[in-house]
């Protein structure tokens, strides 16, 4: 086991990490910005290192800073988080060829997964259901057309290097096709620096459920059930369960066995979530995320286990701590991400915390990097918390988060806390019935959000 972890990382996550490291009797180096040398992330790990100015580029992003601060506490494995580096395979090659450990998947992976049109033909040919579309890239209008044709309108069109929800376009009829297909081939130069696109059936009123699997990279691997994140806006997700309120025991088992085993035939190691979307009972893969994600507490939640600390495990050379027999789920968890935004328009917001109070009592867990007195830097993401309840079956969970929510004092500064109490007077949330247009049409008839 390593003596001494790397955070590569900052704010609830780093926090995450630092308690199982903790908890394993493992050493914790927190690396900062200027920005954050008063966080509390900084301030919990056992040694902290500066690693640069505040721009995300020139610190929690700088390869080198980040290699150099293992090297300057000897520090022998790295945990990247979410975010920043988690996914970056030329990050994984350097860590290794430093003789240090990536606590994650291996390059080979994270790059096969980071493109999408390889990562769907990948998942294809694991046995994993797809959405049906083209075969590959689009070369240009001509063939997106011949295809909208094929596969019959609306479609998605995607960009194959895309992510964060940049990069797709709908064409709702053929007319559509020419601006969408030029738009989402900008967006992704742009934004990624690849223009190639591919292009997918639109489903119209699909779910988001996401599979949890776990490889041990010796060809044993798990799935963790389903998370139902469908409540999204602008295709960031918002509210996250599981499990989820629409998938029966059989499905899970079936679509958890064709992850499980897709992930296991290739060696996969660490956590992983598959993501599909879910209509009319069939499963549609769209993307796998190599990394641990923001709403895993509500898998740990319904499992009892401890993800971070299992990833830790394997990259170590350990066995699984748990097989698929051991996994049972029990009751129901939910997750509420917290920003700091200003509603009706989810403005960032950051500022100065005046006061901070978490909610606790049973089955509540708040992960959060906040303080009384914190000033949350405007440099960065605006999650500052996730609030993750726990009860015996849904309506439980779902009256323990309105309780956790009152509970809940974050003053100086405007969140998006207002927002989850009013989804919890609305009939459809306790009745589970929501797709994933739901959210963003409930805010635009609520709150004039558009
Ligand atoms: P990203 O990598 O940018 O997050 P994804 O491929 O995971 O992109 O898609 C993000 C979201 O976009 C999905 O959760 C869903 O809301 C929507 N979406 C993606 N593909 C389709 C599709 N074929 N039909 C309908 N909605 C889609």
């Amino acid at each position: 086991m390593f003596d001494k972890i790397l955070i590569a990382n900052r704010g609830e996550i780093a926090l995450r990490v630092i308690r199982a490291c903790r908890e394993m009797g493992i050493q914790s180096v927190a690396v900062h910005s200027t920005a954050d040398a008063d966080a509390m992330h900084v301030r919990m790990a056992d040694e902290s290192v500066c690693i640069g100015p505040p721009s995300g580029t020139q610190s929690y992003l700088s390869i080198p800073a980040i290699i150099s601060a293992c090297e300057i506490t000897g520090a022998q494995a790295i945990h990247p988080g979410y975010g920043f580096l988690s996914e970056n395979a030329n990050f994984v090659q350097i860590v290794e060829d430093h003789g240090l450990t990536f606590i994650g998947p291996t390059a080979e992976h994270i790059r096969i997964m980071g493109d999408k049109i390889t990562a769907k033909d990948t998942m294809k040919e694991l046995g994993v259901p797809c959405v049906p579309g083209s075969d590959g890239g689009v070369p240009d209008l001509a063939a997106a057309k011949k295809i909208g044709e094929e596969i019959g309108y609306p479609v998605i069109i995607k960009a194959t290097a895309g992510g964060g929800g940049r990069g797709m376009k709908v064409a709702k009829t053929a007319a559509d096709m020419e601006q969408s297909f030029m738009t989402a081939r900008a967006e992704g130069k742009a934004a990624f620096g690849n223009d190639e696109v591919y292009i997918e059936k639109y489903l119209t009123t699909p779910r988001h459920i996401e599979i949890q699997v776990f490889g041990d990279g010796k060809g044993k691997a798990v799935h963790l059930g389903e998370r139902d994140c469908s409540l999204q806006r602008r295709h960031q997700k918002v509210f996250e369960e599981a499990p989820g309120p629409c998938i029966t025991e059989e499905e899970r088992a079936r679509i958890g066995k064709i992850c499980a085993d897709a992930v296991a035939k290739i060696n996969y190691i660490g956590a992983g979530t598959i993501e599909f979307l879910y209509e009319n009972g069939e499963f549609y893969f769209i993307e796998m995320n190599t990394r641990l994600q923001v709403e895993h507490p509500v898998t740990e939640g319904i499992f009892g286990v401890d993800l971070v600390r299992e990833q830790i495990r394997v990259a170590a050379g350990l066995p699984m701590s748990f097989g698929q027999d051991d996994l049972v789920i029990n009751g129901h968890s939910i997750e509420v991400r917290i920003n700091a935004e200003k509603l009706p328009n989810f403005a960032p917001c950051p500022g100065k915390i005046t006061q901070y109070h978490a909610p606790g009592g049973l089955g509540v867990r708040m992960d959060s990097a906040l303080y009384d007195g914190y000033s949350i830097p405007p440099y960065y993401d605006s999650l500052i918390g996730k609030l993750i309840v726990h009860g015996r079956d849904r309506p439980e969970a779902l009256a323990r988060l309105s309780r956790a929510l009152g509970e809940l004092i974050v003053d100086g500064i405007d969140t998006t806390v207002p927002l989850f109490h009013a989804l919890l007077e609305e009939k459809d949330i306790h009745t589970g019935e929501y797709n994933i247009h739901w959210l963003e049409k409930w805010l635009e008839s609520n709150l004039g959000n558009s």
